[in-house]
């Protein structure tokens, strides 16, 4: 009697059990017909059920534990006897080298990756959209107040960086030994201890613009760990 006291209330709620209606059954036994309805019942109850979380979990955004981010950046190098004013700066660092990144920023390629990295991770739009190239007000700006910027946004958002791996990928000059004081500066502007930031540099076995010494990238994986 509960059962068919409940069922009565599912088929005044549900749309879908009107297939069920008397109309179509009258072929059928009542029998029959009471078989199908509670089955039918059950599994709406069911359904709707489903329906209900998906419902609730698409209005509100998941609060993830962790967040994970990638990041690559790419910048055209020239001579630097051609063009003085140019400079390769890695990780905040500047590297001695006889070609400069072009761009309109100091071109670190670095934190660029780093900035794409965090704001990856945290759904954001890219370094581009954040910080465009064709505002005055970036141009010539050291790469630092971009991480700033980026760290700011995570605390925004409730999370703390976790561990971060990046990849420079230049055929010269050569990065080993520029590495720890990159890695110690990039720990130091991101706020963390040295021990969860990790940088390593790799040549392009001598193809492609980055093998031909005309470019340097870098690939960035970051992971943010809900505060
Ligand atoms: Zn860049």
């Amino acid at each position: 009697m509960t059962m068919m006291m409940t069922s009565t209330t599912t088929i005044s709620s549900s749309s879908s059990i009107h297939h069920f209606s008397g109309r179509s059954c009258t072929t059928r036994s009542n029998n029959e017909l009471r078989r199908r309805s509670k089955t039918n019942i059950t599994i709406n109850t069911k359904t709707n059920k489903i329906r209900n979380k998906i419902k609730a979990a698409a209005a509100e955004p998941p609060v993830l534990p962790y967040r994970v981010g990638h990041g690559f950046d790419l910048h055209r190098l020239e001579s630097t006897a051609e063009f003085p004013e140019l400079k390769l700066i890695l990780g905040g660092i500047e590297v001695p080298h006889d070609r400069g990144c072009v761009a309109h920023s100091d071109g670190d390629v670095l934190l660029h990756c780093v900035v794409d990295a965090i704001t990856g991770a945290l759904g954001l739009p890219d370094i581009g959209q954040l910080f465009p190239d064709n505002d005055p007000k970036w141009k010539g700006q050291t790469s630092d107040v971009f991480i700033y910027e980026a760290i700011r946004l995570m605390k925004e958002a409730g999370y703390e960086l976790g561990n971060i791996d990046c990849t420079l990928i230049a055929q010269r000059p050569k990065i080993s030994p520029h590495k720890e004081k990159i890695k110690k500066n990039l720990a130091k502007l991101l706020d963390v201890h040295e021990s969860v930031v990790n940088v390593k540099a790799k040549t392009h076995e001598k193809v492609d613009s980055l093998g031909e010494n005309r470019s340097i990238a870098c690939h960035t994986v970051v992971m943010l760990i809900k505060a």
